[in-house]
């Protein structure tokens, strides 16, 4: 054979446990009004835009950055009352939590999610050649403790996976049930708090040198530097250097590092942001109440509904259609007809009522 056949046919193929794999991503669809990826509906203060262009100045852009990111460890460590050496910090809490799937997944070693629930918790240890046993969650999407006991006892996973606030329920994991599973569980319990700022109650008060409970944390979401990538979890040290010892040189550029470090110094107007979005949301929700939908309690800066009498896919493409684009969850197993709206500007969730009120009407 000559020409494009025949370099197409000595193509090799991916792993064979990729075979049926497909990429994970969210549509990103070129729409006035995105509430899709939950990302915070503000930017980060403007003082530390001008810390930060003026640090940037002093980067030695011909030296690698510091490997250890000992700086920005530091910070993260302070602001959670932690050692510098219970911190490790990611291009993204996704990294993070492939940096975990890397030292303590692989062939022949589980992990285990209770659905529905982060799709990456699954994903993430599939790339990395993981095995995923599969919990469901209860009808009300509460923790079903019966089923980790069930899910332990088949699997014995090294990695497990709970999110607090689930994305994309927007419930709180009981501290109860929580404690209930750690007595339940052999491996390490990974507790993904991304949208921990919103909780009444955060799993970091579980973190000790002698559980191997972590919690992992973002800056994409309330701290609005999505555009940063950067995430990072608190755990036992001696984790941490596991992970250490699987992560590439000088993973994080010296842009990320400074950002990151110089953010942590904002918490109040963090805060601040928080406050601000669930007090949007509190609107969202009496917007969703007078429409013919099913929503659940959120605890975070999204909101899942179900529309009553249209099908979820339909809803999300009259949406599309009126310029808003929200997260179609409604083939997601346990999720039927299911949508999730992020919590925006008050323009931008005035602008999604509008048209979901419209779109169900039609
Ligand atoms: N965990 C959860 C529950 C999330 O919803 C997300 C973002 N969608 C992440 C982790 C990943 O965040 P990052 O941008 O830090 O990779």
């Amino acid at each position: 054979m000559t020409g494009p056949l025949a370099a197409t046919a000595h193509r090799p193929r991916r792993r064979g446990d990729l075979a049926t794999l497909e990429g994970y991503h969210s549509p990103q669809v070129e729409v006035a009004v995105r509430l899709n990826t939950n990302e915070s509906p503000f930017p980060p203060p403007v003082a530390w835009t001008e810390a930060l262009a003026v640090a940037m100045a002093g980067i030695e852009w011909q030296r690698y950055p510091d490997r250890r990111a000992v700086a920005l460890r530091q910070a993260i460590a302070e602001l959670h009352g932690v050692t510098a050496d219970q911190v490790y910090a990611a291009n993204g809490s996704n990294e993070v939590i492939q940096a975990l799937c890397l030292a303590y997944g692989g062939t022949e070693r589980c992990a285990a999610v209770f659905e529905p629930t982060y799709r990456l918790h699954s994903h993430i240890p599939s790339i990395t050649g993981t095995r995923v046993a599969v919990g469901q969650r209860a009808a009300d999407l509460s923790l079903d403790l019966a089923e980790v006991r069930r899910v332990v006892e088949l699997s014995s996973p090294t990695l497990t996976f709970l999110c607090s606030p689930n994305n994309p329920t927007g419930m709180i994991e009981e501290p109860d049930a929580v404690a209930a599973l750690l007595d339940l569980v052999e491996g390490i319990v990974v507790i993904d708090e991304a949208y921990g700022q919103f909780s009444p109650w955060s799993a970091l008060e579980l973190v000790d040198d002698e559980r191997p409970v972590v919690v992992t944390r973002t800056l994409s979401k309330t701290w609005s530097m999505a555009a940063a990538r950067l995430g990072y979890l608190i755990g036992p040290s001696w984790l941490v250097a596991d992970l250490d010892s699987v992560t590439l040189p000088y993973h994080l550029d010296a842009v990320k590092q400074v950002a990151g470090r110089l953010a942590l110094a904002y918490e109040a107007e963090m805060q601040a942001r928080v406050e601000a979005v669930v007090a949007e949301r509190r609107r969202l929700v009496a917007g969703l109440g007078d429409l013919a939908v099913q929503q659940w309690p959120s605890h975070a800066n999204f909101v899942l509904f179900r529309p009553l009498r249209l099908a979820g896919a339909d809803v999300w493409q009259a949406l599309v259609e009126r310029g808003v684009l929200v997260r179609d969850c409604s083939a997601w197993p346990g999720l039927e007809g299911c949508l999730r709206v992020t919590v925006g500007t008050p323009e931008e969730n005035a602008a999604f009522v509008a048209a979901l009120a419209e779109a169900l009407d039609a």
